[in-house]
């Protein structure tokens, strides 16, 4: 019998039709002979709400007890649909993380899935039991809930189907694939019937959310398609996978990430190890830094460093630097949170002369001020002031006729 892994995102499951809905569909493919198990994600803004809610009772909640805390959000939807399942007469269980065999490392609120011992889902599925596993969170080797960072559902989902070998993996949610641009953002955008590995991981790492980005690395890791579909209708979604061979443009896709910080270290004396002596603290911290940026010192051998970090990483990145601004001798730093970064990601754009040159162009001819370019082999990135970043992605979508 064939195993199907399917997930659902919180915006599927936020209202009880849509839970009863997705449970008809779920009872459908199994009556069609298939075994099921199903990944959910916390119902509509519940994992938002909870960290609100903690943070009425502590301006910096414990990791741990953050971790246990919002792990519920998906205990609830697994719980909820699996009752439904069951008053359709359909046998199901739902398991937690923890009960579904998912060993994390000891990195609360960014965890990484270590193993999956799959024997309790196998137990289930030989009992024909449809399988409900709440998403986002495992154990530590201590035994404490770990959740693995927002969106993380989607990582559990590849991994699960990694783990029981499943043919695909199938995500459900609130659009009908993967699109050009977010489509909340660029109404006109294209979706995409296919999409390889290699520029979904970039879409993913530069801000489109439909999928997280480690969940697009395992899959490629093991060479599992996912398919990306919509949970409110029944249209055909977006394959990743190998790379494919439609027709199309140099570019495949825009995305805008609005979770972006700068700092800035300015008047820093060019010598071996200075940057060692800014990134080594904070990779001690686990902050994970992006765009780095640094100028060539023409005169009297002093730099300016600039760098970029996720936005709730922010206030602590800045103290670290300040702590370090005199030992290194540097003149101040500054930091910006106001800011998007724009990013235009095709694998066409290997060697084609041209791209940069439109992108520069088309923000200018828009009035919007470049603060930072990072290129990598399939990308080129801004960074805009972060008003602007919706009006750039609109603007170079059109530019390049996506
Ligand atoms: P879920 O709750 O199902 O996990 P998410 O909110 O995490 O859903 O991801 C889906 C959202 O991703 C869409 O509503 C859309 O606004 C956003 N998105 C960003 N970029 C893209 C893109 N290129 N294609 C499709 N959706 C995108
Ligand atoms: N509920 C978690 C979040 O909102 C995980 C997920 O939805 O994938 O980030
Ligand atoms: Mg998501």
């Amino acid at each position: 019998m064939l195993i199907i892994v399917q997930k659902y995102g919180g915006s599927s499951l936020a209202t009880d039709e849509q839970i009863k809905k997705i449970a008809g569909w779920i009872a459908k493919r199994k009556k069609e002979g298939n075994q099921l198990v199903v990944i959910v994600s916390a119902r509509g803004d519940t994992t938002d709400e909870l960290i609100d809610l903690a943070h009425r009772f502590s301006d910096r909640p414990d990791k741990r007890e953050l971790d246990t805390l919002l792990s519920t959000g998906e205990i609830v939807s697994s719980t909820l649909l699996v009752m439904t399942l069951i008053s359709m007469d359909c046998k199901a269980v739902s398991l937690t993380g923890f009960q579904a065999g998912i060993k994390t490392n000891g990195y609360h609120g960014q965890a990484r899935i270590l193993s999956i011992n799959p024997q309790r889902i196998l137990k289930e599925l030989k009992k024909d039991k449809i399988v409900v596993i709440a998403g986002f969170q495992g154990i530590n080797k201590e035994m404490d809930v770990s959740t693995l960072g927002r969106g993380g559902s989607d990582l559990t989902a590849t991994a699960i189907a990694a783990a029981l070998g499943a043919e695909i993996c199938e995500i459900y949610t609130d659009v009908r694939g993967v699109f050009t641009a977010d489509p909340s953002i660029v109404p006109q955008s294209t979706k995409l019937n296919e999409i390889g590995y290699d520029e979904m991981l970039e879409l993913a790492g530069c801000g489109a959310k439909v999928l997280h980005p480690r969940s697009v690395e395992l899959a490629e890791f093991y060479n599992m398609p996912i398919l990306v579909a919509s949970s409110f209708t029944d249209e055909p979604g977006t394959f990743v996978g190998k790379e494919s061979m439609e027709v199309r443009s140099k570019i495949r896709g825009i995305t805008c990430d609005l979770n972006i910080a700068r700092i800035t270290i300015v008047g820093v004396p060019d010598r071996p190890g200075i940057a060692s002596a800014i990134f080594e603290p904070l990779a001690q911290s686990s902050i994970s830094v992006d765009t780095i940026v640094q100028n060539t010192s023409i005169e009297g051998n002093i730099i300016d460093v600039s760098f970029t970090v996720s936005k709730n990483n922010f206030g602590e990145a800045l103290k670290i630097i300040e702590s370090i601004i005199k030992s290194i001798d540097a003149k101040a730093c500054l930091g910006d949170s106001e800011l998007g970064k724009v990013s235009i990601i095709g694998t066409g754009m290997r060697n084609t002369p041209g791209c940069a040159s439109k992108i520069f162009k088309t923000l200018y001819e828009n009035n919007i001020n470049i603060k930072i370019i990072s290129t990598s082999d399939i990308t080129i990135s801004c960074i805009v002031n972060k008003d602007e970043a919706h009006r750039a992605v609109q603007a170079l979508h059109k530019a390049f006729n996506l």
